[in-house]
């Protein structure tokens, strides 16, 4: 074997033998950070060192830090694990170093992108006419959906904001819920709308925006330019907006309608679930992650909009050196990145390794895991604080304090991995399902452990 063939083979070895290990290997690493950096720290050698030389360096000084974050008992942030055909085919990726800017640099990058969104919006129920930005992160999907928005918006208004900035323009009204994901308000920073523009909308009970409320705030709104962000998936309760009322209602205002469906727009890949996101095809733009519950590598996400042209108007550029892409735009055309990872042949692998049955099984797998969650804590004596709709569960083990070290231990011990979070004013801990290999066993296991651990 060739220097480098031998190289790809031992990191292939490597990736595959730490996969094998996540089942039993602790999910978190409870491991002084400064000892990590130590590792990896030190001068900058002027010499060059050999690839095999390098990659042991770096395979022996992360390995200790390493967290179990795609194994099947990882259930903080949404996280999700990666399928192997997605994972194989990024690291194909990586082999190829493509540059996805558009059909010259990589026609297969491109084609790959062009397929895998057609799935995707399939699989969604997103209009087939909607154009498909690959992005890193639902992050940047938001902060695409929201600029196509103030486009628009501003269009009506008779102002063009890519060419005369926000200096002078006619002010924009964003109406969000109370309980809309953090990231809704950086992509209004990154915008220059800032987060005074946001109108908070009250959530209901479960955390889904409030159609009364809703409905009082269009009308203070109105006329004017307005950009409702919607929501399916609460990041805490797993709670969807009605999307077809609210559309409905934002529409009959004028106003453009932006879903940020990080985790929650999965929900309708699937006949049990789909009808929390009913409504989802007459929004205007919608953000989706990859690297969530579709269980795609990081970092991959989807910026959907349902007008390619106000798409490509809010985030293309051109260049007397690009030529040759001409037609619909594709892929730097539709995301802030200029040379970007060809992310689609992941995504396009992902899909094909599911199929669009395994989509479903997979959603309703975490869905009937979170219920086993909330079934067997609450059988335990145990407060299950939201009703669980989707793969989000809020457990309260008692008070605040007492709750917080329960999640504290549950970190420590290291069966499996959960976040804390504060809602409706409360410290609860918060399970999310997303990973593709959990299984009932994990679950239980995670259960005892939390249980044992509450008993402490
Ligand atoms: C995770 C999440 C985001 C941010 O997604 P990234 O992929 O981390 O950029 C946005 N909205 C919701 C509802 C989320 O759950």
């Amino acid at each position: 074997m060739d220097e480098l063939r031998r190289l790809f083979h031992s990191v292939a070895d490597h990736a595959a033998d730490y996969r094998r290990s996540l089942p039993e290997r602790p999910v978190g690493v409870p491991i002084d950070q400064s000892r990590l950096v130590e590792a990896f720290a030190g001068p900058l050698p002027a010499a060059p060192t050999p690839p095999e030389q390098v990659v042991a360096e770096l395979v022996a000084a992360a390995e200790p830090g390493l967290v179990a974050t795609a194994g099947p008992r990882y259930f903080g942030f949404v996280v999700g694990g990666a399928l192997p055909a997605a994972t194989a085919a990024d690291m194909l990726a990586a082999g190829w170093d493509q540059v996805a800017f558009n059909a010259v640099t990589s026609p297969a990058a491109v084609a790959a992108e062009a397929a895998a969104g057609d799935w995707l919006k399939d699989l969604l129920g997103i209009p087939a006419s909607a154009s498909v930005g690959f992005v890193t992160g639902a992050q940047a999907a938001n902060t695409a959906g929201l600029a196509a928005a103030r486009h628009q918006v501003l269009a009506d208004a008779g102002w063009d904001v890519e060419r005369r900035g926000l200096l002078g323009a006619p002010s924009i009204r964003v109406l969000a819920g109370a309980e809309r994901h953090a990231t809704i308000d950086r992509s209004l920073r990154l915008l220059g709308l800032g987060t005074d523009v946001v109108r908070p909308v009250a959530a209901g009970p479960n955390g889904a925006i409030d159609l009364e409320s809703l409905r009082g705030a269009l009308r203070a709104a109105s006329p004017g330019p307005t950009i409702v962000c919607l929501q399916a998936g609460n990041v805490n309760t797993g709670a969807c907006d009605e999307l077809r009322e609210a559309c409905e209602l934002v529409h009959r205002h004028g106003g453009w309608v932006h879903v940020d469906g990080a985790f929650g727009l999965w929900a309708a890949a699937s006949p049990a679930t789909r009808h929390l996101t009913d409504g989802l095809e007459l929004a205007d733009s919608w953000a989706c992650d990859g690297h969530k519950w579709l269980n795609l590598p990081y970092d991959s996400a989807f910026a959907f909009c349902a007008r390619p042209d106000v798409h490509a108007a809010a985030m293309s550029y051109t260049a007397s050196y690009l030529v040759g892409s001409g037609g619909a735009p594709v892929g730097a055309d539709l995301t802030a990145e200029s040379s970007r990872r060809a992310r689609g042949f992941a995504v396009w692998a992902g899909l094909r390794e599911l199929g669009r049955d395994g989509v479903a099984a997979l959603v309703d797998r975490c869905c009937a895991l979170a219920r086993r969650f909330a079934e067997g804590l609450t059988a335990a004596g145990f407060e299950v604080a939201n009703e669980v709709v989707l793969n989000q569960v809020l457990v309260g083990f008692g008070d605040d304090a007492r709750t917080d070290r329960v999640v504290a231990a549950a970190q420590a011990e290291g069966t499996c991995w959960v976040g804390g979070t504060t809602w409706r004013g409360r410290r609860l801990m918060r399970i999310a399902v997303s990973n593709a290999t959990t299984t009932e066993a994990d679950v239980d296991r995670s259960i005892a452990a939390m249980v044992r651990l509450a008993a402490e």
